[in-house]
């Protein structure tokens, strides 16, 4: 079975293998150290391993969504506050006509 280099995604390598001869070249070439010891961790946590192309874990990033959402609930609230409340007022008028 050939899967791909997780490294390069170009070349393919054997099961067991963690890269293919060109990523193993060049990682020696550069005295990078092994895949394994490369999990990047979560930089809010640092208990989990990050996702791949993020720098945090699946649950921070969550957390972060949420905060997010939060935060967005937040400024909506403002905004509400913000509005001259006799709009309200004309709307329920308005529906008294209908
Ligand atoms: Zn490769
Ligand atoms: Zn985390």
């Amino acid at each position: 079975m050939l899967r791909k280099c997780p490294i390069c995604e170009l070349n393919y390598i054997h099961n067991g293998e963690t890269m293919c001869r060109t990523c193993a070249a060049e990682r020696s070439r550069r005295n990078l150290p092994k895949i394994e010891d490369e999990i990047i961790m979560c930089s809010e946590c640092g208990e989990n391993p990050a996702l791949p192309g993020r720098d945090l874990c699946e649950e921070c990033l969550k957390e972060q969504k949420r905060q997010a959402n939060l935060e967005i609930l937040a400024d909506k609230v403002r905004a509400d506050e913000a509005d001259d409340p006799l709009e309200e007022d004309i709307t329920e008028d308005a529906s008294e006509e209908d």
